[in-house]
C-alpha cells in the first residue's frame, strides 16, 4: 500500500533510540524527510546515518537537545522547513511513591509528558490546517488506559495530555482540514528503557534479570515484547493519507495485555 507520504516533512522527537527511532525508520521508508532529536549527539548522528542508508532519497536532519526545554523545542522547529507530521515523544518520568514527590517533581513530569507535546502542537497544527494535511501522533503509554501504581507521574501527566488532545482533535478548525491527532499507547516494547527499568527492578528485589524478563514476557498474551519496527509501522499508517478519518483515538499496542473488552 502506498501511504501517500512521499516528500512530507516530519519532526520526530526523542528518536535516536527505541520507539521514536522506530517511527523515524518507518517514515523514512515511506519517503518522508525527517528532523530527529535526542539529547545525546553521538547516538543521534549514528541513527541519522542509518536512516540515510535506509533511504538515500530523503533528507535527514538532526537536532541535539532536550525537547522538554523551550530552547530544545525552538531548535527542533527551526530545523524543519514545515511540520507536516509531528511525532511527540520524550523520556518517561521515574517510578516512585507519590508521598515522596514534591511540586517540582510533578512540574518536571508535566513539562516533559504533557506541556512539551502541547507546545509543539500549538506551534504546528494551524500551519498543517492551512496546507490541508497534518498528522500528530503522541507516544504516551498503556498506563493511560490501565494505570500502573508506581508510575503515578506518568499516569497523571499522560492522562492530562490525552484529555487535552481529545478535545482539540474534535475541533472543526483541524478535523475539517485533514489534521488528525491520535495517541499511540505502548505496552511492553523491547527497548533500552524497558531493559533499564527491569534491570533496576530486578536488582532492587534481588532477583535474576533473565528470569524477571521471561516472567514479564510470558504475562503478555502474545508471549513476546513488541518491537520498535512494528510500533513504527503503525505510526506510519496513522500518518498516511488513508488514515485521514481516524482522529482523537488512542491506539493500544500491547500484544493483548490489556484485559478489557473495550
Ligand atoms: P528509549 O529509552 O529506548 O528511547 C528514548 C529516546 O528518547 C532516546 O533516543 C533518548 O535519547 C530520547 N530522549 C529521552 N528524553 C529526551 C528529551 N528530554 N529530549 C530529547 N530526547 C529525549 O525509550 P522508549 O522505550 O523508546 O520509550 C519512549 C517513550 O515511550 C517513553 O516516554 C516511555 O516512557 C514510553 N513507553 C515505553 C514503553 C516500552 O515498553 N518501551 C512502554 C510504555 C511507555
Amino acid at each position: 500500500m502506498d501511504l501517500g507520504l512521499q516528500g512530507k516533512w516530519a519532526l520526530v522527537c526523542a528518536a535516536s533510540k527505541g520507539l521514536g527511532r522506530g517511527c523515524a525508520e518507518a517514515l523514512v521508508g515511506e519517503g518522508v524527510n525527517v528532523v530527529i532529536t535526542a539529547r545525546g549527539a553521538e547516538v543521534l548522528e549514528a541513527t541519522a546515518l542509518a536512516l540515510r542508508a535506509l533511504n538515500p532519497a530523503v533528507e535527514v536532519r538532526t537536532v541535539a537537545g532536550d525537547i522538554t526545554t523551550p530552547e530544545g523545542r525552538a531548535a527542533a522547529l527551526a530545523a524543519c522547513p514545515q511540520v507536516d507530521i509531528l511525532i511527540n515523544n520524550a523520556g518517561g518520568p521515574p517510578p516512585g511513591d507519590f508521598r515522596s514527590w514534591d511540586r517540582d517533581t510533578w512540574l518536571k513530569a508535566l513539562d516533559a509528558n504533557m506541556l512539551t507535546p502541547i507546545e509543539l502542537i500549538k506551534a504546528t497544527v494551524d500551519g498543517m490546517a492551512g496546507r490541508g494535511y497534518g498528522r500528530v501522533i503522541n507516544i504516551t503509554s498503556g498506563a493511560v488506559k490501565a494505570p500502573i501504581d508506581i508510575l503515578g507521574l506518568s499516569n497523571g501527566a499522560r492522562s492530562g495530555l490525552t484529555g487535552f488532545v481529545a478535545g482539540l482533535a474534535r475541533s472543526p478548525k483541524l478535523a475539517a482540514h485533514n489534521v488528525t491527532l491520535n495517541g499511540l499507547l505502548p505496552g511492553a516494547f523491547d527497548t533500552d528503557r524497558l531493559r533499564v527499568t527491569m534491570q533496576g527492578a530486578a536488582a532492587k528485589s534481588g532477583s535474576n534479570f533473565d528470569e524477571a524478563w521471561d516472567r514479564r514476557r510470558m504475562a503478555i498474551p502474545a508471549q513476546r515484547f513488541g518491537t520498535a519496527q512494528e510500533f513504527g509501522a503503525i505510526c506510519a499508517f496513522l500518518c498516511s493519507q488513508q488514515a485521514g478519518y481516524l482522529t482523537g483515538q488512542n491506539i493500544l499496542l500491547d500484544g493483548g495485555a490489556y484485559p478489557g473488552t473495550f
